[in-house]
């Protein structure tokens, strides 16, 4: 039988988290967010999701071994027998061999490769709404009028600290930093799968499947 036992790779801005939604639908197993299944074990209040909850409340990142309990307890249940997509987990190497020794082995890493510069690009095009939060594209998705808001009508749109190209290329440099032994990691193990993440989204996801069913 084949099982997906996936989980997926890439930088901001490369539209993993989308990919991995559509490779949901189209196996039928779950995405398992790291996000999501931190929320969700704060909300049913099990052991290890109080502890999250304490971090998070705190606004602290939630240690390695509270996550690793998580995602233990998430793939033992019915819907992840089949498989399923891990997205967000894991970001380490030793997160990555945690994996491994709790006995779950990957079928495939799909890796979505994404250049800096088109990172950057897509990135950098993002303006904001001062007043109420609304996000822009200045090229993929602008406001109907030049710089002003639809949703609220106020003028002079901003670009966020956080979306500057600098903002952007030192958060690029953390992820290949933090990401870079991870990739090596299971290279060694046959399991990375690259796959040109810069055409349209419907074509990333045909690739991935083509590759997978390759397999
Ligand atoms: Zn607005």
């Amino acid at each position: 039988m084949t099982t997906y036992r996936l989980m997926m790779l890439g930088p901001p801005g490369a539209g993993k988290g989308t990919q991995a939604k559509r490779l949901a639908e189209r196996f039928e197993i779950p995405h398992v967010s790291t996000g999501d299944m931190l929320r969700q074990a704060r909300r049913k209040g099990t052991e290890l999701g109080k502890k999250a909850a304490e971090y998070m409340n705190a606004g602290k990142l939630v240690p390695d071994e509270v996550v690793i309990g998580i995602v233990r307890d998430r793939l033992s249940e019915d819907d992840a027998e089949g498989g399923f997509i891990l997205d967000g987990f894991p970001r380490t190497r030793p997160q990555a061999e945690a994996l491994t020794e709790m006995g779950i082995e990957l079928d495939a890493v799909v890796n979505v490769v994404v250049s800096d510069d088109e990172v950057v690009k897509r990135l950098g095009g993002r303006i904001s709404c001062p007043n109420c939060g609304a996000v822009y594209h200045k090229e993929y998705n602008p406001p109907a009028e030049d710089d002003k808001c639809d949703a609220c009508g106020q003028e002079g749109l901003i670009t966020r600290d956080d979306d500057k190209p600098e903002a952007i290329r030192s958060r690029l440099s953390g992820y290949h930093e933090k990401t870079a032994p991870l990739i090596e990691y299971y290279e060694a193990q046959g399991a990375l799968k690259n796959i040109d993440g810069e055409s349209a989204p419907d074509e990333v996801t045909e690739a991935i499947v083509e590759e997978l069913e390759a397999n």
